[in-house]
């Protein structure tokens, strides 16, 4: 606090207001606790305005312009044209219906919000920048839920017209006729393909030799398939050096290639933001990655002070930061919690849909493996989308590991696998729970079958 500030007093003062944040702030309220709510932007934080909504639902809009161009062969012919500025203004009307959603349900459960930037004066007070100047929180405990930032590259920095982060790829109201877009994570591959699929011709350009690294080699090559089936373009261990006017230099592994853009989304990762929130006044302790360092129950190395989210270590995810934020304010209000979870789904909403949980098969070092492609699935056929597969790790005792689908689906699927993993399932215990027919869920229990040798829709031939 400020000398001369008027302070409020709370029990919980919760920074940021993303999926951490208001799921932090709405179950420490449910426990009974005083909680304020400081935002200096939007309320629903990275996720809600400018991550995981706004380019679900453009994926969305692309996939319906996509399969109507693709419904012919089931002999149906339609014409659609394209209106992007309405599609943008649909996605607007999405995103402001969830963040008047989370306002609502924050002030149903009485929390109090408070707009302006947060930064702390002590381990147990606050100042706040608001609009009518600084004002002062005092908290038994506070909850830092400050997201991250967008990385920049030094020799490509934004200017939001030629060279774009992912939010303005996400408010873009003309789909660009030449999109360059550097990085092979999830946010660079999502981008190219719902652009290639409004229609631009796009071409990824990764320092990597795969995309998607952390993923099962299996999923980087049938997503690079599918890409390319698309019309785009991937060039692997090449940078963009410089960029003038809308030209691009890139250096690949057969030398420069000058490439025209109209747009160049740089999409290579974002980084924890905390700055000037005053943790030097604080105890709290960052790792060699600038993310705060927190226990089990999310407390940080100051006693009074808790954090979540893509702010802490982990995997930057919405819903990894929903169950952190029930964590930290269960543990504020005495409960015994902690983020145990075995496993946290990832799903990468391009074309294919990829997702996975638990152990990939080389952190899994072998064990037992079962796979089932989508072609030899009954329901995939019917809606014509058989790429891909499902695959199960398991351990010598069949105890599930890890499952990685890419294909028709796969972000629902994943679902029942998570769930699997988290209750120390078997695979006889996928592969005895019946799964309806048709549907996409049978090809988690048939890769679940092959695994113990006994698939009917896969011939491995006789033993
Ligand atoms: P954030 O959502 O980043 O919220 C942090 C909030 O803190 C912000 O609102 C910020 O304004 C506020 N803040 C920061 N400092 C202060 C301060 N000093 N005072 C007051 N307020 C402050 N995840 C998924 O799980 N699924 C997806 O499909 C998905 N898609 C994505 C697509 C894109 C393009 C992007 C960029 C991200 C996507 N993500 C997705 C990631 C997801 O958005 C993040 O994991 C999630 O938003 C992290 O939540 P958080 O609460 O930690 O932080």
């Amino acid at each position: 606090m400020v000398v001369g500030e008027l302070s409020t007093k709370t029990d919980v003062a919760v920074i940021g207001s993303g999926p951490g944040g208001y799921n932090a702030a709405i179950r420490a309220a449910q426990l009974g606790l005083n909680v304020i709510l400081i935002e200096k932007n939007l309320i629903g934080g990275t996720c809600t305005n400018v991550g995981c909504i706004p380019s679900k639902a453009l994926i969305h809009a692309a996939d319906v312009l996509h399969a109507s161009k693709q419904a012919d062969k089931m002999g149906i012919e339609a014409k659609t044209k394209l209106d992007f500025k309405k599609t943008q203004q649909w996605k607007e009307g999405v995103v402001s219906d969830l963040r008047n959603g989370i306002k609502t349900l924050c002030k149903l459960n009485g929390v109090e919000m408070m707009k302006g930037r947060a930064f702390f004066t002590s381990s147990n007070s606050l100042s706040v920048e608001t609009e009518h100047g600084l004002s002062g929180v005092e908290f038994k405990k506070a909850i830092i839920a400050t997201g991250t930032t967008i990385s920049q590259l030094k020799n490509l920095p934004f200017d939001h017209k030629r060279i774009i982060d992912s939010d303005d790829a996400l408010s873009l109201t003309a789909v660009p006729k030449n999109l360059l877009v550097i990085g092979g994570g999830y946010i660079a591959v999502e981008m190219a393909s719902m652009y290639l699929k409004l229609g631009s011709k796009v071409t990824i350009i990764y320092r990597g030799e795969r995309l998607l690294r952390h993923m099962e080699p299996e999923i980087s090559d049938v997503l690079l398939k599918g890409m390319k089936e698309l019309g785009g373009e991937v060039l692997f261990n090449s940078t963009v050096e410089s960029a003038k006017g809308n030209t691009a230099t890139v250096k690949t592994p057969k030398g420069k290639q000058k490439i025209r853009f109209d747009k160049l989304l740089v999409a290579v990762g974002r980084v924890p933001y905390h700055e000037n929130l005053g943790l030097e006044k604080t105890k709290v302790k960052l790792d060699e990655n600038g993310l705060i360092v927190v226990d089990q129950t999310m407390r940080t190395a100051d006693e009074s002070i808790y954090a979540i989210g893509d702010v802490v270590p982990g995997p930057q995810l919405a819903h990894k930061a929903f169950r952190e934020g029930k964590v930290a304010a269960e543990a504020i209000a005495g409960q015994k919690s902690a983020f145990d979870n075995a496993a946290i789904p990832m799903v990468v909403f391009s074309d294919p849909e990829i997702a996975s949980a638990g152990l990939t098969e080389e952190q899994a070092k072998g064990y037992k493996i079962g796979k089932m492609p989508f072609s030899a699935s009954g329901k995939a056929k019917c809606i014509n989308k058989t790429k891909g597969f499902v695959k199960v790790i398991a351990d010598e005792k069949g105890v599930l590991l890890g499952v990685h689908i890419i294909g028709p689906g796969a972000g629902d699927l994943i679902a029942e696998a998570t769930f699997a993993i988290e209750m120390g399932a078997m695979l006889e215990d996928l592969a005895l729970t019946i799964h309806a027919h048709p549907t996409l869920p049978e090809a988690l229990a048939e890769a679940a079958e092959d695994a113990l040798g006994k698939a009917i829709h896969l011939y491995r031939g006789k033993k």
